[in-house]
């Protein structure tokens, strides 16, 4: 078995498993119950580990790309007939997220420390074409 991609939460590490298994791919995915149990300690244990045999790497490494490259979203926002999300400024339609730098450190750690509030700090997505950043939640 091979490690082919590291997550960070369980959505898309069950998302890309899904992706694989429809294409025949056997999938293993390995820390990810260290999500559940003890969510402090998944970065030091190496994140969730998507593990494939050797004989299907270059296959799974190919469903990979696409994913990446957009091309499933693509097909369901065809398929759906969504409108597509873009730029106010440029119409550009690839983002990046980024976080509110100290608040949202502030609101993790405050997160972690009282467990059982549920703070919500700002996010952001900035325009890849014009650089425009945007509240998105
Ligand atoms: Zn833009």
């Amino acid at each position: 078995m091979r490690t082919i991609a590291r997550f960070d939460n369980q959505f898309e590490a069950h998302l890309v498993k899904g992706l694989l298994e429809n294409e025949q791919i056997p999938v293993l995915l390995v820390g990810q119950h260290f999500f559940e149990a003890q969510y402090r300690y998944v970065f030091a244990l190496g994140e969730i580990r998507l593990r494939v045999p050797a004989d299907y790497l270059a296959e799974a490494q190919q469903v990979l790309k696409a994913y990446h490259q957009g091309e499933y979203e693509e097909a369901l926002i065809q398929e759906l007939g969504i409108e597509k999300h873009t730029c106010n400024l440029c119409g550009g339609n690839t983002f990046k997220r980024v976080g509110s730098g100290i608040l949202g450190v502030l609101g993790a750690l405050l997160q972690v420390y009282f467990f059982s509030l549920v703070l919500s700090y700002p996010k952001y997505e900035v325009c890849n074409s014009c650089g425009n950043k945007t509240r998105i939640n």
